[in-house]
């Protein structure tokens, strides 16, 4: 067997297809001649040790399982330069020779450091929130928003039963994509996002009246995690136009189940695309998908830009949902 080996983890919050990630990653490095090691629990597992070998039968059966097999970890340790030096010394001492960071733009900043010292690293955007600026698509965000879908479709039944208002939160920290979108896909009446600001009279009371004037009479609004306070915006409906109003925050459900078909495929590509790149001695680098297309870049460059929002299909949104 090769002396030379790659490893893999997976960091930050957990996304569907991070195994389906990880399973290209361990084929396609065999494939390479690599020996492949997973590392438990993100940057903690390096710092420890925690590592064990990835056979190709090791990820069998895993491309359609939520969550991460490897565990994930946000590690204080790691954070600091001293923290950074003890993994690098640990993969020296383990012969790995590079490393797929599989996380969130915190998970590149480290493999951007890790790099610095010597270790290429490439990262793979794995992250239901779609907060990545140099990607038009992060690994998870597809499932998580047919999640999120579902669990608004099941909501609106009720609601439309009792003419009622629902008021959703969904993840996405800063980023209002899935909110835009599962907004859009649920016929929301409202869709908030931390990247429009909003004023209640108009963009909530304003479009719910509109909608009621013409022959509606359930709504759901949906509210991004970034801009939150749902139960005071439940509340402050129902107080100003009389209709009964619920707040639901849908939570971790967002971020479990199987991933779709979208992310176990962006996932295998980039994957085997990671490989590619460690093959050819090339680390500090970030794979994200830019118009259709598997990419990489630089990690500090991709770490500077600043995300668009799509205002285009918000204008959208606002056009036809009443
Ligand atoms: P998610 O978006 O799902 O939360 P993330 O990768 O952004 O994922 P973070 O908690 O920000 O999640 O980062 C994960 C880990 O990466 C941290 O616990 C830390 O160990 C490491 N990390 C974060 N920022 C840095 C940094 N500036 N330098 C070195 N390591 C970092």
């Amino acid at each position: 067997m090769s002396e030379r080996a790659i490893a893999v983890l997976t960091s930050g919050g957990d996304a569907p297809g991070m195994n389906a990630a990880l399973r290209a990653v361990t084929r396609a490095g065999i494939a390479e001649g690599f020996r492949v090691i997973g590392i438990r629990r993100g940057y903690n597992g390096l710092l420890n040790k925690d590592v064990f070998d990835l056979k190709l039968r090791s990820v069998s059966n895993i491309i359609n399982r939520g969550g991460t097999v490897l565990y994930t970890a946000r590690s204080e340790e790691f954070n600091t330069p001293a923290g950074v030096k003890k993994a690098a010394d640990s993969c020296r001492e383990l012969g790995i020779c590079g490393i797929v960071v599989i996380g969130g733009d915190g998970s590149f900043r480290g493999a951007r450091d890790l790099s610095g010292q010597g270790i290429p690293c490439v990262g793979i955007p794995g992250t239901i929130d779609n907060d990545i600026a140099c990607s038009d698509y992060t690994v998870g965000f597809d499932t998580a928003m047919n999640t999120a879908m579902e669990m608004i479709d099941k909501i609106r039944d009720t609601a439309q039963s009792h003419d009622r208002c629902s008021v959703v939160e969904v993840m996405g920290r800063r980023c209002g994509d899935i909110a835009l979108q599962t907004g859009i896909a649920t016929g929301a009446t409202a869709i908030l996002v931390p990247e429009v600001p909003y004023d209640f009279e108009k963009d909530v009371l304003g479009r719910i009246r509109a909608a009621q004037s013409v022959g509606k009479s359930h709504f759901v609004i949906v509210v991004a995690e970034g801009v939150g306070g749902i139960d005071k915006l439940a509340h402050d409906i129902e107080e100003c136009t009389g209709i009964e109003s619920r707040a639901t925050v849908l939570g971790h459900v967002q971020r479990g189940g199987s991933p779709t078909i979208r992310d176990r495929v962006v996932a295998s590509e980039m994957g085997s695309k990671a490989v590619d790149l460690l093959k050819q001695g090339i680390g500090n680098r970030v794979l994200a998908v830019q118009n259709g297309k598997i990419v990489d870049l630089d990690i500090t460059e991709a770490l500077s830009l600043e995300r668009k929002f799509d205002y285009e299909l918000y204008k959208t949104a606002l056009k036809i949902s009443i």
